[in-house]
């Protein structure tokens, strides 16, 4: 199957001009001007007016996570059809190591979760619950089979939390295994004592969550993670950054040459501490880090915009408000955090960002696709317009309206974050290795397509 792709502007993180692309199977077979008299195509798609980019690629999911009791709505199905809607071609979600468990079998059945289910590729990076000698030794394999990073969290004390002995031992051996530490970098230990002081003094409406997770705490447990991995001689990566006191640790970090890397994500730059208000409503807006005051929004788009944050990824994790987001009705603490959002990332970075006159269109086919693509071990094949790479190709219209709605959205949740909201830009036609998974608003995509990414590590210190 040959596609030709013309009359576009290919937009890619170094620069935008005009041509063909010719896609020949699975991969891209040609880029320039004029190819449709010798491309010999089996179909041709009309782009003009449109870009042509890299699909997005959002190294930060989570389906069927499980969460104080309950699961996340979206399973790999439902969650990478989701994603191809909005322009994601690729997600890298977390297996989860639980307490007692090796890191074999969390991988094993997040593998097992996928596998026949995705409709776009897909890669893992692993959740170390447990730091002991055993599953110290087997990060090496994992690395050498594809899934060369490792999270760990100054959070969630009994559940994902490891203190800093177990933290600065992951961080040795990845030091030696060349794989990447993320970390969720807030401190949980006093983040605890505060909120059942909070609850204590009557204040149980999700507004709580917000106020109980100090910015400076994050700020506190990112340079700290910072630190370790500067004394572990290791790159380190921060998640979901939310607020300006992180960003400042990440920024120095960095301006010492460290390989010290961030990413945001849009309900950060957003969504603010405004929307967990309004009674329990506010569940729908409960995840961790909590949404911010809005004077941190304008901080972390200037932190895009200079490169102190690389990457904006969804942290998808989506419950359902009836049901699921209730189970924390009278103590937010048992809401279930997190957040749907892996459909409207393109759009609402293409709309708040290229639109809303903030970063470029080159910027933004960076931070949604490229960047991700270099810092996670999957460039060129990913993340890239030229020969040889995979025909992860999304025809997008820079132009075209539409509004954001539970009702129309496919992701399999009761809700939207953005109900209601009017954005410009969407993906036309999305492309998952040459396949045409959706179209003008069908999915013609297959249950089982996606395949399992087995990813590279990086040389993460000529990223600094
Ligand atoms: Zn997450």
């Amino acid at each position: 199957m040959r596609t030709l792709i013309t009359n576009g502007t290919i937009v890619t993180a170094d620069g935008s001009y005009p041509a063909d692309v010719l896609v020949d199977g699975e991969r891209i077979a040609q880029v320039g001007l004029n190819l449709a008299a010798s491309a010999n195509a089996d179909e041709t798609i009309d782009a003009t007016g449109k870009y042509v980019i890299p699909g997005g690629i959002d190294v930060h999911t989570h389906m069927k996570l499980p969460f104080g009791g309950t699961f996340a709505k979206d399973d790999f199905e439902t969650g990478t059809r989701a994603a191809a809607f909005g322009g994601t071609t690729s997600i890298v979600d977390f297996a989860v190591q639980s307490k007692g468990r090796t890191l074999r079998e969390g991988l094993d059945a997040w593998h097992a979760l996928a596998e026949g289910n995705a409709v776009t590729d897909y890669g893992f990076h692993m959740i170390m619950s447990d730091v002991n000698d055993d599953s110290l030794a087997e990060m090496d394999g994992l690395v050498a089979e594809g899934v060369p990073d490792f999270k760990l969290f100054t959070a969630y004390p009994g559940v994902f939390y490891s203190d800093d002995g177990a933290i600065f031992r992951a961080m040795q051996r990845t030091a030696k295994n060349g794989g990447l530490i993320m970390m969720h970098a807030e401190n949980g230990m006093a983040i605890d004592v505060i909120a059942a002081d909070t609850v204590a003094a009557g204040t149980t409406d999700p507004i709580g969550h917000g106020l109980a997770r100090y910015s400076v705490l994050e700020g506190e447990a990112t340079n700290r993670v910072i630190r370790l991995a500067q004394a572990a001689k290791v790159p380190v990566y921060i998640v979901h950054l939310s607020a300006r006191e992180a960003l400042n640790a990440v920024r120095m970090a960095r301006d010492e040459g460290l390989p010290a890397f961030a990413e945001t994500c849009p309900q950060y730059l957003f969504l603010s501490l405004d929307d967990l208000g309004n009674g329990f409503n506010g569940a729908k807006f409960v995840c961790s880090p909590p949404l911010r005051s809005q004077d941190h929004q304008p901080e972390l788009w200037k932190g895009l915009q200079k490169d102190d944050l690389q990457v904006v990824s969804t942290d998808h994790c989506p419950f359902d408000f009836h049901g699921q987001k209730e189970l924390g009705r009278g103590d937010f603490r048992k809401i279930p955090n997190g957040l749907p959002g892996v459909e409207d990332r393109l759009d609402l970075l293409h709309d708040g960002g290229v639109v809303g006159g903030r970063i470029t269109k080159e910027r933004w086919v960076q931070i949604a696709s490229t960047a991700p693509a270099k810092l996670f071990g999957m460039y060129p094949r990913k993340g890239s317009i030229a020969v040889g790479s995979d025909a992860d190709i999304v025809v997008y219209d820079p132009n075209r309206k539409h509004t954001i709605s539970a009702s129309t959205h496919h992701m399999a949740v009761d809700y939207s974050c953005y109900e209601g909201r009017v954005v410009q830009g969407g993906s036309d036609v999305v492309m998952s290795r040459g396949s045409v998974v959706v179209r003008n608003g069908q999915f013609t995509g297959t249950k089982g397509a996606g395949r399992f990414i087995k990813r590279a590590t990086a040389d993460y210190s000529r990223m600094a």
